[in-house]
């Protein structure tokens, strides 16, 4: 896998320590990807497309035309209930639990 900044490599770190071969594949599945998330700029009475850049899942931030909201930021849901059965264990960091997932705006995302 590519290098990625800390927080991802942590729990990337985190988890390749943890999972086993077929765990390991459905990682790779949801790896993290840097990828543009296209809105549209309205203020000033302009609209204008542009695009925000954001770590995404290469399986689960599909993002469709003008809806920023609904692109999952990686951590994504599957990967974070990877992490789940790991939570006791030391380095476990409270915000990969499954309900701090985030858009790619920013916004928690509802389950
Ligand atoms: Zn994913």
């Amino acid at each position: 896998m590519a290098r990625h900044a800390p927080w991802i490599e942590e729990l990337l770190g985190f988890l390749l320590m943890r999972l086993d071969e077929a765990g390991f594949e459905r990682l790779v599945a949801h790896e993290p990807r840097t990828m543009p998330a296209p809105y549209i700029e309205t203020a000033g009475g302009r609209a204008e497309q542009r695009a925000l850049r954001f770590t995404g899942c290469t399986s689960c931030s599909r993002i469709p035309p003008h809806s920023l909201h609904s692109a999952e930021e990686w951590p994504c849901r599957a990967v974070r209930a990877m992490a789940l059965p790991f939570a006791d264990d030391t380095g476990y960091c409270e915000a990969w639990r499954p309900e701090y997932t985030r858009s790619a705006s920013g916004d928690f995302l509802r389950t």
